[in-house]
């Protein structure tokens, strides 16, 4: 299979994946094991633990590099392992610009744990790009952005954003959890790391957590496979074998999130009970513009201002096809309440500045029949 003239959907199935040489069995084995029995006195045969090397670890990571575009993959115990590993090649002193929508957890990690460590951070409305270049000083490594942010849907120039960071002398890393490499490929556009959270549209069946980084330069990818062997934040295989699963249909599953996507928020769009919706496919999204040029696809997220906590409570509590939980990408539709789950843990005068208010619901559209889908959410209105 080659990697430079295979299409998007056959990578999605194939890539990084041969038949089992020892059976011929066509799944990559889930390689449940802690060592490798080496042949003799200082030969291996390319594994020796299973924290540094696994079979079903390296099928993932290739698979979905190729999904990516990128030369190579790392795959992580979770989306914030991921983080954690390429925060982890800055030293005390370094300085980090990171977008100020970006997921919960990016945000605590950053304040919470490496502003202690010595790391200083700026956090900057990274859909303007003066503001990011503002933001960057002399000792800036990195800038890290999430593009759309959740759950506000803002989007970030990543063009701009790289040439800003570039020009520097910075990287830029690009979550890509929210678009996934089925609408977005952030390295195209010449960002240096992508990561995922594996957890939500690679996996998409809402079974397993993971995370992922996505690299082109080489002597990068071999320091963050340092500090991840050093630190030891790998997935086991069985989660492995699971996302890789997950990636075999993510053409098929992207498709059809983008077609659900778009109906629901156009239906919502139409709704008097709801004051505004935000998705990037709608021409009254600001930067549609922007997502327009940048993505190929608008995903299955979409948040709406109900206008207060009692409203949005109305709606999270009387649907009965989208499930009230965190997390988002999964066959399923969910439905969630930010200010009181997902971004719980943002103090409340950095959630207001953010625009999420006690009235904002976040979608997570699910793959299942759309009417289905819009008959469960006109129940719901009713019944405010
Ligand atoms: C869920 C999520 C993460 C964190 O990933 P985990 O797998 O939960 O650790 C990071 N970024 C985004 C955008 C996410 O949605």
């Amino acid at each position: 299979m080659d990697k430079r003239t295979s299409r998007f959907g056959t990578l999605a199935i194939h890539a990084g994946q041969l038949p089992d040489v020892t059976t011929g069995a066509i799944m990559t084995p889930v390689y449940q094991t802690s060592t490798y029995v080496q042949p003799e006195l200082g030969r291996h045969l390319g594994y020796e633990y299973a924290r540094t090397q696994n079979p079903t670890r390296e099928a993932l990571e290739a698979n979905v590099a190729a999904l990516e575009a990128g030369a190579s993959g790392i795959a992580f115990a979770s989306g914030m392992a991921a983080l954690d590993n390429v925060t982890k090649l800055f030293s005390a002193g370094d300085h980090i610009v990171c977008g100020e929508g970006v997921y919960g957890g990016s945000y605590r990690l950053f304040d919470r744990v490496y502003s202690r460590l010595g790391l200083s951070f700026t956090f900057v409305d990274s859909s303007d790009p003066e503001a990011i270049s503002a933001a960057i000083t002399p000792r800036t490594k990195l800038v890290h952005v999430e593009t759309p942010t959740n759950p506000m849907m803002r989007l970030t120039d990543l063009r701009e954003a790289v040439e800003i960071a570039h020009s520097r002398g910075a990287l830029l890393s690009v979550d890509n959890t929210f678009a996934s490499p089925y609408n977005q490929r952030p390295l195209e556009s010449g960002a240096d790391i992508v990561l995922h959270s594996t957890t939500k549209y690679l996996n998409g069946h809402s079974d397993m957590i993971g995370g992922l980084v996505v690299l082109n330069d080489p002597e990068l990818h071999d320091r963050l496979r340092f500090l991840q062997n050093a630190a030891g934040g790998v997935p086991g295989p069985w989660d492995c074998w699971l996302a890789l699963r997950g990636t075999k249909t993510l053409h098929l599953r992207m498709k059809a999130h983008n077609e659900n996507g778009m109906r629901v928020a156009h239906w919502l769009e139409s709704q008097s009970a709801v004051e505004r919706v935000y998705y990037p496919g709608l021409t009254s999204h600001p930067q549609h513009e922007l997502a327009a040029r940048q993505m190929t696809g608008f995903g299955g997220m979409i948040s709406i201002e109900m206008g207060s906590l009692e409203r949005a409570r109305r709606v999270v509590e009387n649907v009965r096809l989208f499930s009230l939980a965190e997390s988002l990408g999964g066959v399923e539709s969910l439905i969630g309440h930010p200010a009181t789950m997902t971004h719980a843990s943002v103090p409340p005068e950095r959630r207001a500045r953010l625009g999420i208010t006690d009235g904002l619901v976040r979608l997570s559209v699910g793959v299942e029949d759309v009417e289905d889908l819009l008959e469960d959410l006109d129940r719901a209105l009713r019944t405010i």
